[in-house]
């Protein structure tokens, strides 16, 4: 007799929830979203909308080198993304540096003489290496050197992080920036076209991310591709709960998971074959009913996050912003980057004669930052946009403030042994509850690894069987980035 299809339940209605749910419903198998927000789908990469203005918790890109996502994207919003071309650029101690690199204007912002000492730095760090770097300072020290660390990695990681490069693991930058060298930088810089031609029968994998020159964007936002992956969803029978909490997750003897969950003030359960989980890891963990083992549980609280404001300034512009955005290096300023939401699409505003600059804040929910009103950081915003020379007095006409808690899971010293306990715990003791995507693996994935998690869980749950390991995506880069057939 053939098994019943299981009944699969999803927590959250960001990328990795929707893909799943997307692929799920594609295969006939009955599913429900529960997700906290009661509008919006995407979590992170969701759109924002104020008084006609669209923005991103931070301008996202939608560049994978896995062709798979990049065909899922295409498949669902096949009209609407737009490609563009990167501009970017660094700001530091008052100048302007185009990123990627330009190695001209390099040395003519900083001197002959800066730019010969900044190359006998990196001939030092290459000479006398550290066996084995454990944290982002030497790791980047070893690779760069010294002084191009200084100017163009250490004050921006800084401000993402909180906290001095000597205390964030390596294996942030293992992940982000792995395969990006001075050599790299530099051929890059010299013949950049023919570097990133991802051209037919190119091969993705070999790209380095950070230095990508075109990209995807969906004509309104991320928002739009999330919108039309939940439409997808629920025309193919998915239950998409807005407006609902979980609360609790039980462990049945039957095997099933007990899901409780909260939705305009009443407590509600359901029973489910398969949980997939996109929600916190830590908070999942000590969740779960019966109790995990002890160690677990004080692994779990140990995980922490990097939280993030946007300020969304409405100008009318009289100075030229050609980018898409810059990054704020400089110490003496707060904001770390800024974009310009009308380069990544036009009808990201309303008011062609009008523009809207994302002024990206990192920052932490305990710190008084966090809690200043909306109007004393749009006038912060304000200011440091006016020394930054990018408006004049008077340009800004209007602004709103997004809050993101838990942007980004801390990779401090603890974190990797803590989620090697998890990682083992869930294996161990919870039968097919599958954690995906960013924060739901504590994991530093864009949206194309969270996606990817879900992808592969998806084939486990069809398959019945563990066929994948996901939490090898990002980890090991090349992971079925660029060869799906790659089985764990
Ligand atoms: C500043 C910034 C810039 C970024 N730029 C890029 C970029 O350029 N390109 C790119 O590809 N990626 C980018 N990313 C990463 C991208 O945002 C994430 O990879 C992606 O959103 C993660 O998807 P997810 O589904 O795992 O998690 P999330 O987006 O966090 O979604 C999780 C969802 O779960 C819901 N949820 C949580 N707990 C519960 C609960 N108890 N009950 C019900 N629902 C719950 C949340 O409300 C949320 O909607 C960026 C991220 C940040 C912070």
């Amino acid at each position: 007799m053939q098994k019943p299809r299981p009944f699969i339940g999803i927590i959250g209605a960001g990328p990795a929830g929707l893909t799943a749910a997307y692929l799920l419903s594609n295969a006939g198998l009955k599913l429900v979203i529960f997700e906290i927000e009661e509008h919006c789908v995407g979590g992170i990469s969701r759109t924002v909308m104020y008084k006609g203005y669209r923005f991103d918790i931070g301008g996202h890109r939608f560049f994978s080198k896995s062709q798979e996502v990049e065909d899922l994207w295409t498949e669902i919003l096949p009209d609407d993304f737009l490609t563009r071309e990167r501009i970017s650029r660094i700001y530091y101690k008052g100048k302007f540096y185009s990123y990627p690199l330009d190695a001209a204007e390099v040395i003519d912002n900083i001197g002959k003489r800066q730019a010969a000492l900044t190359f006998a730095s990196y001939l030092k760090a290459k000479l006398f290496q550290i066996s084995s770097p454990n944290n982002l300072e030497d790791w980047l020290t070893q690779k760069f050197g010294g002084r191009l660390y200084r100017m163009f990695f250490k004050s921006y990681t800084e401000k993402v992080w909180g906290m001095p490069c000597k205390e964030i693991s390596a294996d942030w930058a293992a992940q982000r920036i792995k395969g990006l060298s001075l050599s790299k930088v530099v051929r890059n810089a010299l013949f950049s076209a023919n570097f990133m031609d991802l051209g037919k029968g190119k091969n993705r994998s070999k790209v380095i991310k950070t230095l990508i020159t075109s990209f995807r964007y969906p004509r309104l936002g991320p928002g739009m591709l999330w919108e039309a992956a939940a439409d997808k969803i629920q025309d193919g029978g998915g239950t998409i709960q807005m407006g609902t909490r979980v609360i609790g997750i039980e462990r049945k003897e039957s095997g099933m998971w007990q899901v409780e969950f909260e939705c305009n003030a009443v407590i509600n359960k359901v029973e489910v074959d398969h949980l997939i989980s996109s929600a916190p890891l830590g908070w999942l963990i000590q969740t779960i009913h019966p109790n995990l083992p002890a160690e677990a549980l004080e692994a779990a609280a140990s995980l922490s996050y990097r939280d993030f404001l946007t300020v969304a300034l409405i100008v009318r512009p009289s100075v030229s912003f050609p980018d898409n955005w810059i990054y704020i290096h400089d110490p003496e300023l707060k904001v770390g980057r800024i974009q310009n939401f009308a380069n990544w699409s036009p009808e990201m505003v309303p008011d062609p004669a009008m523009a809207c600059y994302g002024m990206e804040y990192f920052t932490s929910t305990d710190e008084p930052f966090w809690k200043q009103t909306d109007a004393e950081l749009i006038s912060l915003a304000t200011q440091e946009l006016e020394i930054l020379r990018l408006v004049q007095p008077g340009d800004v006409v209007d602004g709103a403030v997004v809050r993101q808690s838990k942007a980004y899971p801390v990779y401090d010293d603890n974190y990797s042994a803590c989620r090697n306990i998890l990682q083992e715990t869930i294996k161990k003791h919870c039968l097919n509850l599958h954690v995906v995507g960013r924060n739901g693996m504590h994991q530093y994935n864009n949206q194309d690894h969270s996606m990817m998690t879900a992808m592969l869980t998806v084939k486990n749950i069809l398959a019945d069987e563990q066929k994948y390991d996901v939490w090898k995506v990002n980890q090991d880069a090349e992971y079925l980035e660029s060869d799906s057939k790659n089985e764990s």
